[in-house]
């Protein structure tokens, strides 16, 4: 039998597991309750809410036990989690002439794709965006309502950070490469499924592997997973240098999680300060 919540309720929901996920805690599990109980609980008449807090309950409710657990005894088994998928090969190097080409020849084989789920409700396929020879380069999770309105990556709000974040570091936008894990946006902005990321991770190395930046900034829990293949909360791997596909792997925070804890930016500028630190770049001075 199923709850309804109200929507406040279900708001709050909603954004304490996005909060959590935002951590790099992303998999959650129900534990099933008694069918039983349910029906008992729905059978139940509401409690009174006038009564005041002085007053003595009335003894059928101070006397009363649960007749049965919250929660069924019996739980069902978690069940195993999917191991990550294992990246390609690392391709041979291209000259940086021929990056645009080979980025191209990637976009053409991935084509009007229809090779996992995500497909079904995309409106743009977004590829990727920006020096097909950058020296630095930021893979997100997946593309927003806005990117897949307009087929690239970053351009909605937490584009516009994004934007800023870069433009601190001395750079302009056009100077980087942004790439996120899964090309198609998954419905509401979810995480995308282990089966959607592993059917298009893959596209992800190849592009790497051919820009070959020198520094690859992970936004995000789900960037960092696949990129170094470990289920960890973000909090372990930011900080320090990873080495990912012979490249240097910086890890912080999801532009989308700053817009919704601009407390956080302070930390999120300290891990892109390693990566300027990488590239040998000094902030632009203050005008
Ligand atoms: Fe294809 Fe990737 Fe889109 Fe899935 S998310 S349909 S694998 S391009």
């Amino acid at each position: 039998m199923a709850i309804q919540l109200d929507s406040a309720t279900r708001n709050s929901l909603f954004d304490r597991i996005r909060f959590y996920r935002d951590l790099g805690l992303t998999e959650f599990y129900r534990r099933p309750v008694d069918p039983a109980l349910l029906a008992q609980l729905a059978a139940e008449p509401e409690p009174q809410q006038s009564r005041s807090a002085s007053a003595p309950e009335p003894a059928s409710e101070t006397k009363k036990a649960p007749s049965q657990p919250l929660f069924s005894q019996e739980e069902q088994p978690i069940p195993p989690r999917k191991p990550l998928p294992i990246p390609p090969e690392i391709a041979a190097a291209v000259p940086p002439a021929g990056r645009a080409a080979a980025l191209q020849l990637i976009r053409d084989e991935i084509g009007d794709c229809t090779r996992c789920p995500l497909h079904s409700g995309r409106h743009k396929l977004v590829f990727g965006d920006g020096d097909p020879a950058a020296r630095l380069m930021f893979v997100g999770e997946g593309p927003g309502a806005d990117e897949d309105a307009q087929g690239l990556p970053f351009v909605g709000k937490a584009g516009q950070l994004l934007n800023n974040m870069i433009n601190a570091m001395g750079l302009k936008r056009e100077q980087v490469y942004i790439a996120n894990v899964v090309k198609c946006r998954p419905p509401g902005n979810r995480t995308p499924a282990p089966e959607e990321g592993a059917t298009c991770s893959p596209f992800l190395f190849r592009q790497i592997d051919v820009v070959r930046p020198q520094v690859l900034v992970a936004l995000g829990a789900t960037a960092a997973t696949y990129l170094l293949g470990v289920r960890q909360p973000l909090a372990g791997l930011r900080g320090r240098v990873h080495a990912v596909r012979g490249t240097q792997l910086i890890v912080t925070y999801h532009p989308a999680y700053l817009l919704r804890d601009p407390r956080q930016k302070k930390e999120a500028w300290a891990d892109l300060q390693i990566a300027m630190r990488e590239l040998g770049l000094k902030p632009p001075a203050k005008s």
